[in-house]
């Protein structure tokens, strides 16, 4: 649809593109001849009407290594009234010359930065309606502190460039409109030097050596994109050849940092398989020319740039010696998830960041559906009622988003990369695939993506299709979960009003809403609900759409027999919390059903146990029973569940006196479990045990206090030290912080110098990660000021803080730190990182240190994009901390009084 933009790409200012920087000659400034110049006010979040661009050429000079870069747009634009001003979108670059080329006539333009955001092009005189270029040179500083934007840093000793652009920070490397919706084809040129590797979306159309040591690539112009996916990178880079894939025989490669091709054998094995199976459940092709999967040195997430997409070098690469099922999954999850964004977010690209959603709800629900088939044996069926469990804890906040929030200011667009755009988003498209069926849905999925193919769409379009392919309105039902904050929790009664007698299962709906909660609980979903039942032996469902605040569901099957047992949510697909009400507690359905329940459903069940003890309609001691049975599982998913419960009493919640208790009560539980799985797999083991070996270690040390374990934990970190295969893989990271937690000064030296003289970033990760877990204040006040030295990278050794910051026995000095050095941890920091340190704070439970840390952060981390909403989910984290304490706290007393102290005495 909107292709036929391209066709408007002409007559474009000639010679910006192929000459090196700076190009082209830059205009004079007139400002000495210029008309008066127009009051100029600037937009206040989105650019106004009256120009868009329908294609770009751009031209940068990037040698990583030096503090700046420079560059040249020029953008053919379409001008739909005259203008005064054509304003585009710019951060911290300094224009150095503007010409709008209207016929044959150059116009000269002065420009004004505005604000963070806004670059004013005012030519010397109005720009009539038509069809005309603009052009605009500027310089910026090439970033060593930043993540995002266009930025440099140092791997080995050679310097490389990347960029990450997604939402709103195309605008640092070049003026333009950077806003989604701009779907254009871009002409991309680096210059750069010689001896470099210029990477950008698609393949090198030429390489011309200019002079300096230096060469144009010029890049074969790309499909639409909008700004925000416009990629490249510059470095010595090496590649790894990951073959030819799917329909079109797309090369695929992994590219890398000079001298790390070793490490990406398992990358390179996975991303063209799973590139195949997503066309094949998309049903056509992956949409561009080439794929490059590139290592980004910083950052632990991943980003979808179409042809070059980057991870994380914890995510993409492992020494094969050191690498793990853990890591390999979480690349796999992660691969899926990026090139599932190749359709949903790359081929039809939301419309505006308010339907982020569909990029990011998409390709988050997408991953399961992939790996389920391609690695039948990952549990994704568990992980997807986990997403959803997140979720539900997130959306529980008053201060929490819709999945589509209104943008009304740019800290809307940061605050949408939050877990209820992605796994909120996700289980209600779960939810409703499994109202409408698989096969429908993707039906539907794969109409909205051919009708929308290289353009943009919103959710009135996508839920249209899904509605068309199902022959029903799902848009209204969906709409009630995508508009709406927070999530329903659900009371299910049963009556079984005798023999005969219909069996009737009355559902009334609330806003779930945790104890000390301000919410208002009177909200109203249209929920999709399926119940399972058992009736002498024989399992049976029911479902109804949920539209009222109060229902009825008969269960027809039941036959007017009471059933042994009803599960709320069949198959955990419904976004919803349940409880039953009456005297069948979810403990007795997960007795009673036990093996009947499939683990996805008991997952859920566990984590329905877990959450209603969050909210205060169940006492913290059932949730300890629960956590009791569910510790005599074998699977390493419920196991998961029961690790989880059984550490809800640790930190501050018991009384001293009673913490021992608790410490050997965890021992109990699990003591025996983790004594047989030792501290390494056995030869072929399988790797569900491998995988469930690091929690069970971190549980009986952390909340077991296990002192025969933690002296075990020293004994290999010692043998580390010396020689870097003395822990397995599998719990490296693990013992290394175990070993930590109890550590003692000389234990402390010996990984401080290892990590100072650490070239490897993943070890330097390790031990920093380890250096974070230490208890003892005098070490964790030492160590510290190595934030604010340049002894490792600020973005590394923050670290340190968040270690502190974590546990209760160091945290006030952590935020003591932070308050006596904020503005010197700001300026080392990357751009708005200031908003989320209010998230030091969000371990406060206490009464007594609310107020000052509000004090402290309102004003501070509120001044970042992003900040305003991230401080008020901290500070009603803090008063929920604080109520859930007071409303927990007797029940948990109680419980552990009543245990009989057996095993005292640390093992
Ligand atoms: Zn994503």
């Amino acid at each position: 649809m909107r292709l036929s933009a391209s066709v408007l790409l002409v007559s474009v200012a000639a010679g910006c593109v192929t000459t090196p920087m700076p190009a082209p000659t830059p205009q004079p400034v007139a400002a000495a001849t210029q008309a008066p110049r127009p009051k100029l006010v600037p937009p206040t979040v989105r650019l106004p009407d009256g120009a868009r661009p329908t294609g770009y050429q751009l031209a940068l000079t990037v040698i990583p290594g030096k503090d700046t870069f420079s560059g040249t747009i020029t953008a053919t634009l379409v001008v739909d009234r005259p203008l005064e001003v054509i304003w585009l979108n710019a951060t911290d670059l300094k224009p150095t010359a503007a010409t709008v080329r209207v016929g044959d006539q150059t116009i000269t333009a002065t420009t004004e930065v505005f604000g963070e955001h806004f670059l004013a092009i005012v030519p010397s005189r109005t720009v009539p309606v038509g069809q005309h270029t603009l052009t605009v040179s500027w310089t910026g500083a090439l970033s060593r502190k930043d993540n995002d934007g266009l930025f440099q840093l140092k791997e080995g000793d050679e310097w490389y460039a990347y960029t990450t652009f997604e939402p709103i920070d195309a605008r640092r490397a070049f003026p333009h409109f950077d806003e989604p919706q701009f779907k254009v084809p871009w002409e991309l040129s680096l210059t750069v030097r010689q001896g470099d590797v210029a990477l950008a979306n698609n393949p090198v159309l030429s390489e011309t050596p200019v002079e300096g040591g230096l060469k144009v690539v010029r890049f074969k112009k790309t499909l639409p994109l909008p700004s925000y996916l416009v990629a490249f990178a510059v470095g010595p880079f090496e590649f790894v050849d990951a073959g030819q894939h799917g329909q079109k025989k797309t090369p695929v490669r992994i590219v890398v940092p000079k001298g790390q091709t070793g490490e990406a054998a398992f990358a390179a094995k996975v991303s063209g398989p799973i590139l195949e199976q997503l066309e094949g459940w998309f049903g056509t092709p992956y949409p561009y020319e080439k794929l490059d999967q590139i290592s980004l040195p910083v950052g632990i997430g991943a980003m979808e740039n179409p042809g070059l997409v980057t991870y994380g070098h914890q995510l993409i690469l492992s020494k094969p010696e050191v690498d793990t099922p853990g890591r390999q999954r979480s690349f796999a999850g992660v691969c899926t998830h990026e090139l599932a964004h190749q359709w949903f977010g790359d081929l039809v690209t939301m419309a505006f960041w308010d339907d982020l959603w569909l990029n990011e709800a998409f390709a988050t629900w997408m991953t399961p559906r992939i790996l389920e088939k391609w690695q039948p044996t990952w549990g994704q069926d568990v992980a997807q009622v986990n997403r959803r469990h997140s979720a539900l804890g997130a959306d529980s906040l008053v201060s929490s988003r819709r999945i589509r929030q209104p943008i009304v200011s740019n800290d809307d667009i940061a605050n949408a990369f939050d877990g209820i755009t992605y796994s909120k988003g996700a289980s209600v498209i779960g939810m409703f695939e499994a109202y409408v069926g698989r096969e429908v849905f993707q039906k539907g999925v794969r109409a909205y993506l051919s009708k929308y193919a290289f353009g943009n769409a919103t959710a009135t379009d996508f839920l249209g299709a899904i509605s068309e392919a199902a022959g029903k309105d799902v848009a209204t039902p969906f709409r009630t979960f995508l508009d709406q904050p927070g999530a329903p929790l659900i009371t299910f009664s049963l009556t079984c009003p005798g023999p005969k007698a219909p069996v009737v299962v009355a559902l009334e709906q609330k806003r779930s809403l945790p104890v000390g909660s301000t919410g208002d609980a009177a909200q109203q979903w249209q929920v999709p609900v399926c119940v399972r039942f058992s009736v002498n032996g024989k399992v049976d469902r029911a479902c109804t759409l949920l539209t009222e605040k109060k229902a009825e569901l008969v269960l027809d099957a039941a036959k007017g027999r009471c059933p042994d047992w009803l599960l709320p949510n069949d198959g955990y697909d419904g976004y919803y919390r349940a409880a039953l009400a009456g005297k069948t507690s979810l403990t007795e359905v997960f007795k009673k059903a036990g093996v009947k329940l499939t683990l996805p459903e008991r997952a859920g069940l566990l984590g329905d146990v877990s959450s209603l003890v969050r909210s205060g309609d169940v006492d913290l001691s059932q949730a300890l029973e629960v956590a009791e049975l569910a510790s005599k599982a074998t699977d390493r998913y419920v196991l998961g569940y029961a690790l989880g419960l059984a550490s809800i009493p640790g930190g501050e919640l018991l009384p001293e006196a009673l913490r021992p208790r608790h410490e050997a009560w965890v021992r109990q539980l699990f003591g025996v479990k983790q004594k047989a799985l030792g501290l390494a797999p056995k030869p072929d083991e399988d790797e569900d045990t491998r995988l469930l070996r690091p929690g069970l270690i971190g549980t009986l040390g952390w909340n077991g206090k296990d002192v025969a374990l933690q002296q075990q934990a020293k004994g290999l970190t010692e043998a580390w030290l010396k020689d870097r295969k003395g822990i397995h893989p599998d719990v490296l990271d693990t013992v290394l912080m175990l070993a930590s937690e109890t550590g003692d000064p000389a234990l402390h030296t010996k990984l401080l110098d290892a990590a100072k003289v650490e070239a490897d970033r993943a070890d330097r990760g390790r031990l920093l990660g380890a250096l974070a877990e230490f208890s003892d204040a005098a070490l964790v006040r030492g160590q510290l000021p190595l934030v604010l030295t340049d002894t490792f990278d600020t973005r590394e050794a923050m670290r340190l803080l968040w270690g502190a910051a974590g546990d209760f026995r160091t945290r006030a000095q952590a935020l003591e730190f932070l308050k006596a050095n904020w503005d010197a941890i700001i300026a080392k920091l990357p751009k708005d990182a200031g908003a989320g340190l209010v998230w030091l704070a969000a371990g406060v439970c206490d009464e007594s240190k609310r107020d000052d840390v509000r004090a402290f952060f309102d004003g501070r981390s509120t001044k970042y994009l992003g900040g305003p909403r991230s401080f008020a989910q901290a500070m009603e984290g803090i008063d929920l901390c604080i109520a859930w304490r007071a409303r927990q706290r007797p029940s948990a007393v109680a419980f552990f009084e009543k245990q009989k102290a057996t095993v005292e005495k640390p093992r």
